[in-house]
This record gives C-alpha cells, sequence and structure tokens, in this order.
C-alpha cells in the first residue's frame, strides 16, 4: 500500500520543524521557495558578520534526509477541494491526503506613500546583503574631508517601527557606521534614526527588556522618535509627521519593519479567518472545515498561546512539533491532541556588543546576555548535526562583526 501524502507548505520555524518530526512516518514533502531555512532571530548578525550565512541559513539538502523530499517552488494556488497545490515551476500539480500551511507573512508597508518601492524590508538573507551594500556604498561616496554636517546628512538612514525588530536593526546598524567612521577617518557622527507611532519603544514586550533597550539606543546614538507617522518614501527622502508637523529629511535608506501581513495566498482560502486574515484554526491546529489542513505559525490564529507569543519563532517551533504529532494521530485514526503554548523567555539583540535576555522572570543585559544569546540560539537551530557545526565554529572561530569595508574589499 502507498503511504499517504504530506504536503507541507513553507519551510520556516512551522514547515521545516514539522517535517523534520514527520520525517520517515509517511511520503512527506517540503515546498519551499528558497533553497534554505533562515534563522530570523539572527538576521541582524549576518547584517554585521557576527554570524556567516550557512550559520543561520542551513539549506534544505543538508537539514532533511531522504526521508523528506524538497521541492524548491513558488506556490501559487491552493485547492482544499480537489486537495492540490500549483507550483510555479511545475506544470502538474501536487495532491495531498494532509497539508500544513506554514507560509509565514510578508511585509507590511501599510499603504504609506512611497513605501513598498523606496524603503528596504528585512526579512531575508538577500535582504541584510541589500542593506549591508547599501551602507558600503553610502560611507563609499563620503570623501574625508567632507565637513561634519554634510557627512551627517549625507549618512542618514532610518529604521521604521520600533519593535523588537527596529530596535535590533538600528542598534546594529548605528554601531557598524560608527565603527566604520573610525576605521575610516571620517568627520562627525552617522544619524539613525528609530520612527515609531506608538508612544514607546518595543510595546510588545516587558518593562524589564525596555530598560536596557532604551539604554542601548542612546549608547548606540541612535535618535528616537515615538508618536510619528511615516507618511511619504521617495528613493532619498523621508518624510514623517508628530503632532501635526511634518518634516523631510533626506536619506541614504530606509529600512521597514513596520509592519507583517499574512501570506497573500491566504486571501484566496475560502475558510474561517479572523479580523487580520489569520486562519482560525482548532486546538488541534486544523482548520474546523478541514481536518486533513493544518495551519501553523504566523498566519494561525491559536487562540490558547499567551498573547505575547503571536507571531513569534517561538510559537511556530513549538506548535510544530503538536502539527507532526496531530498529523501521526489523524493517520492512524486516533484522537489528536491539544496544548497550551507558554513563553520560553526573550533574548534580543542590542548593537555589536551587547544584547539582554530575559529568563526566569528575570532581566540581565550586556556582553554576557550577547554570549547567553547565542549560546540560547545554538540550541534552537535545527538538527543535532547543525547545531555541533555552528557551535564548534561560535566556539573556536568567534563570532566579532565584520567592519563595513570599501565596496572592493566587502565580503
Ligand atoms: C528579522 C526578523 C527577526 C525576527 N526575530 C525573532 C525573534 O527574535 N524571536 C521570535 O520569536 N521571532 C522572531 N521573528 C519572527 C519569526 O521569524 C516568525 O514568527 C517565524 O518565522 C514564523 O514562522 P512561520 O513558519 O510561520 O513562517 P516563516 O518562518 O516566515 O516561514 C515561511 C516560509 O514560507 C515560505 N513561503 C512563503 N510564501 C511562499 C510561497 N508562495 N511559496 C513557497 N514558499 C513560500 C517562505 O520563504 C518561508 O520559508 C523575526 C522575524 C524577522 C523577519
Amino acid at each position: 500500500m502507498s503511504k499517504p501524502k504530506i504536503v507541507i507548505l513553507g519551510g520556516g520555524f512551522g514547515g521545516l520543524f514539522t517535517a523534520l518530526d514527520l520525517a520517515g512516518s509517511a511520503d512527506v514533502s517540503l515546498v519551499s521557495e528558497e533553497n534554505h531555512f533562515l534563522f530570523t532571530p539572527m538576521l541582524y548578525e549576518y547584517l554585521s558578520g557576527e554570524v556567516e550565512a550557512w550559520h543561520i541559513a542551513p539549506r534544505f539538502d543538508e537539514l532533511l534526509d531522504n526521508n523528506v523530499h524538497f521541492v524548491q517552488s513558488h506556490v501559487t494556488a491552493i485547492d482544499l477541494t480537489a486537495q492540490s497545490v500549483s507550483l510555479s515551476t511545475y506544470e502538474k500539480s501536487l495532491n495531498y491526503d494532509v497539508l500544513v500551511l506554514a507560509l509565514g507573512g510578508v511585509t507590511n508597508y501599510v499603504g504609506v506613500e512611497g513605501a513598498e518601492g523606496f524603503s528596504l524590508p528585512f526579512r531575508k538573507l538577500a535582504h541584510a546583503d541589500n542593506l549591508r551594500h547599501r551602507m558600503v556604498t553610502a560611507l563609499d561616496r563620503i570623501p574625508p574631508d567632507m565637513a561634519p554636517q554634510d557627512v551627517r546628512r549625507e549618512l542618514t538612514f532610518a529604521v521604521v517601527g520600533a519593535g523588537a525588530s527596529g530596535c535590533e536593526l538600528s542598534t546594529k546598524m548605528a554601531d557598524l557606521l560608527t565603527d566604520a567612521f573610525k576605521r575610516r577617518a571620517l568627520h562627525g557622527e552617522p544619524r539613525v534614526l528609530v520612527i515609531e507611532m506608538g508612544d514607546r519603544v518595543v510595546p510588545g514586550m516587558g518593562d524589564q527588556i525596555r530598560e536596557f533597550v532604551e539604554e542601548a539606543l542612546l549608547e548606540s546614538r541612535v535618535e528616537v522618535h515615538t508618536k510619528t507617522r511615516v507618511v511619504k518614501v521617495t528613493k532619498d527622502e523621508l518624510t514623517f509627521e508628530h503632532e501635526g508637523n511634518q518634516e523631510t529629511l533626506k536619506t541614504a535608506g530606509v529600512v521597514w519593519t513596520g509592519g507583517v501581513k499574512m501570506s497573500p495566498l491566504l486571501e484566496q482560502l475560502d475558510v474561517e479567518k479572523n479580523r487580520r486574515g489569520l486562519l482560525i484554526v482548532e486546538p488541534t491546529l486544523h482548520l474546523s472545515q478541514h481536518v486533513n489542513v493544518f495551519a501553523l505559525g504566523d498566519i494561525a490564529f491559536y487562540p490558547d498561546a499567551t498573547p505575547t507569543l503571536a507571531g513569534t519563532a517561538q510559537l511556530a517551533f513549538q506548535q510544530a512539533s503538536l502539527a507532526a504529532r496531530n498529523i501521526k494521530a489523524y493517520l492512524e485514526g486516533n484522537e489528536m491532541h491539544t496544548k497550551h503554548f507558554e513563553e520560553l523567555g526573550e533574548a534580543i539583540s542590542l548593537g555589536t556588543e551587547r544584547a539582554a535576555v530575559l529568563t526566569g522572570g528575570k532581566a540581565f543585559g550586556g556582553a554576557l546576555a550577547r554570549q547567553a544569546r547565542f549560546a540560547l540560539y545554538t540550541s534552537r537551530l535545527p538538527t543535532w548535526h547543525h547545531r555541533l557545526r555552528v557551535g564548534a565554529s561560535w566556539f573556536f572561530g568567534g563570532t566579532a562583526p565584520q567592519p563595513l569595508l570599501p565596496l572592493g574589499l566587502e565580503r
């Protein structure tokens, strides 16, 4: 008898970890548009060169053995009635007995004029490469004798959104640029702004961590603009509004971390969704109208999870083991399980020298927290083999940032 076909869409935290748990139990296919997984919490360290691509973005063919068939393709349509999935690179559609939806989100520019066309997203390796290239080319244009006020204007970068992502990114950028100033003996200092509509930074995090974040933003000399709304982005300008007053700045780059929306593919699905368009799943993670379709991670609304976990890798990672367990139960005709998901702690990178970690209700920061974060994340990487290789590389090879060198000498 042929094995049941399980098709998993999306090779991020939800999809990859489900595939790893299901390997060998059925005919499992993992479909994803990139050829690698991405450990997003360390994308900032990839930007700064503290880690290399292979550390945080291992290829699927290295992670998955012969028990999981990897298909690199873009999913173009999902037909829940015909139980099939259309892919950009294959004429024939892929049929399934069980479908796992783990397609994650995309950057949400919330309709701000010019934002999609002119600001840089920050969700993939290529985005980090583009941003690093943008910083280097901006630095390369500055002659050593340029006056400090002109340098500052030419090297103004803005990060939109002061959630964890915006604060991690802006402190990292500010530290890298400041280091490059010293190495290139430029006059003055760079300007990095973080712009936030709300009244405080890291609104989704507790006060203990916020204190460390605020201190780091200050130390890295990031300009924080709260209660401020970006109204327009152009090729080299940003316009924002604060208390009714508009201001336009010349910018060398604007990075958008201001929001996430669901994969556009979900719009096609005629299933139950919440106000934000997230798929409402049963506590067993399958869709109420389709017992053979499971959804998890950023695209799923799971009522029994601590609210601060929504939209996190932590949640997708924890849900993957429940999804795999319930898929096996479904295929064997057994009862499915439910689980309450708790927060496992918080860790946030703050510039190139420090971090902040909250664990067991206690927060600590500085260089020690940076080391603790590296250790913690080593243990969260996929597969033992990869963890061991990366752990050894960080331990013996170090994790020093790579300076922003002139273009010809860059990585
Ligand atoms: C820069 C950054 C830093 C983050 N830091 C943290 C952190 O420190 N802690 C934390 O808990 N969370 C963090 N997050 C959030 C975390 O990454 C997400 O919550 C998590 O990745 C969700 O997992 P997922 O499986 O739902 O989606 P994802 O991990 O986004 O995976 C979705 C996958 O689907 C693929 N895909 C999408 N559309 C298609 C298509 N049409 N066809 C084929 N493949 C497709 C994508 O390429 C991707 O591989 C961060 C996110 C970003 C962007």
